[in-house]
């Protein structure tokens, strides 16, 4: 089966082409500037990449593009649209109504609709993307698969904020989490290397990129994450603060003269380890100032890496033990440097960490000593493969039904 991945931003999407029989991408690539003027990248498997500009006006010219693009004679992978079997959209936001992927139905997409308010920059665009590929693939099945999903299973303890209860029956005001996709392949494989089975281990999944968010999860079932009804909450970031006394928005407002969404701008754009260095929200830029003795980029780092260990901390304590700790993400699968910072003080737990033997980027492996009681591992994500597989899932029980019908 061919699967089409679609991963849509407010004036990006990005894509890919999978092949679900053998897991091999065929082809992937991004269009940028939508509605402003529109660049596409395509590269296909083995091929160089080719980049060109092409005007999209709309997400639906992004997406008739892409298409064309893969339907190319010379370039192309597939030699007509009906090649592709399915289309996985990765959606940001499900609010309480989806735990789990799946078949976006108008019902569906209407109900995606009715939680928009609580992701207002990222799911519109998501739907603006399904209903594109619906218009130009209209008899092709459409799978969502959902950020916040895998997070669904956390219990109200996890889940409730300290506010009025009100807030959470009129609004839906809670934690749900994001990098669920992430989360859930990452554990699902950390099992499968130790192997076990999901549900005899507990896995702490730290998913470190420019967005992070770190997971508990216990026999397979997400019991906590760090991220909360926003991807704002929880660790320091590349330019979000992460947890902060709320108080000081109030407070910076005045001080500062700033409207309330000028604040938000800060907390979310501004701030992270690039508001705290002054340098870059990027770890490689980080590591070359403090290496250089560029004190704040040093405090970066180390508040950056203390931020995960305190959460590995909680969440050991939150699941009465853990198995295996997970790195992941862009962070977690090839900086070296802050995998050593957080796993060193992880002795405590059980957890011994290997010098030696974390000296590589970008692939599986171990970094605890052999004996380590708590395992110590790098896990690289893979969001649109875990989005292949459901969407595999969800359109093949389709079509078992459709014949026992
Ligand atoms: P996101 O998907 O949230 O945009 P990624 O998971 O792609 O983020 O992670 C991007 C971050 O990974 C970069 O900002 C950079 O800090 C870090 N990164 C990538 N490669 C390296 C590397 N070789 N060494 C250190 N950090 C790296």
């Amino acid at each position: 089966m061919k699967v089409l991945i679609i991963n849509c931003g407010s004036s990006s999407l990005k894509y890919q082409v999978i092949d679900s029989d053998t897991e091999f991408v065929l082809a992937k690539g991004l269009c940028e500037r939508i509605g402003i003027d529109g660049v596409l990248t395509y590269e296909k498997t083995g091929s160089e990449k080719i980049k060109y500009e092409a005007a999209m006006p709309a997400h639906k010219e992004a997406v008739s593009l892409v298409l064309k693009q893969l339907m190319d004679p010379k370039d192309g992978v597939i030699k007509s649209i009906d090649e592709i079997n399915a289309v996985g959209h990765r959606m940001v936001h499900g609010g309480e109504k989806f735990a789990c992927s799946t078949l976006l139905t108008q019902e569906v997409l209407d109900t995606v609709a009715s939680v928009n308010d609580l992701a207002p920059l990222h799911n519109p665009p998501t739907l603006v993307g399904v209903a594109a590929c619906k218009e130009l693939m209209p008899t092709t099945p459409m799978v969502g698969v959902f950020d916040t999903a895998f997070h669904q299973t956390m219990p109200a303890e996890a889940y409730i904020y300290g506010l009025p209860y009100e807030y959470y029956e009129k609004y839906a005001v809670r934690r749900y989490g994001f990098h669920g996709t992430s989360h859930k392949f990452v554990s699902q494989r950390t099992a499968e290397i130790l192997g076990k089975k999901p549900e005899d281990i507990n896995v702490i999944v730290c998913h470190l990129g420019n967005g992070s968010s770190i997971s508990a999860v216990k026999g397979g079932k997400c019991v906590d994450t760090s991220m909360g009804l926003t991807p704002l909450e929880g660790l320091i970031m590349g330019t979000r603060s992460g947890d902060i006394d709320p108080t000081c928005i109030q407070f910076l407002a005045q001080k500062e003269n700033l409207t309330l969404d000028e604040t938000m701008n800060v907390i979310n754009k501004k701030s992270g380890v690039l508001g705290i260095s002054g340098v870059s929200s990027d770890f490689r830029d980080l590591g070359d100032a403090a290496a250089e003795g560029n004190e704040r980029a040093q405090i970066a780092l180390d508040a950056f890496a203390y931020r995960v260990v305190k959460f590995i901390g909680a969440y050991t304590v939150a699941m009465g033990g853990v198995d295996a700790i997970v790195f992941t993400a862009g962070i977690g699968e090839n900086d070296i440097s802050t995998r050593a910072r957080i796993a060193k003080r992880l002795g405590c737990l059980g957890a011994e960490f290997d010098e030696a033997a974390n000296n590589f980027r970008g692939k599986e492996g171990f970094i605890s000593t052999p004996d380590s009681k708590v395992k110590l591992l790098v896990v690289p994500t893979n969001e649109e493969l875990a989005i292949c597989r459901d969407t595999v899932e969800i359109v093949t029980g389709l079509v078992e039904d459709a014949v026992g019908k």
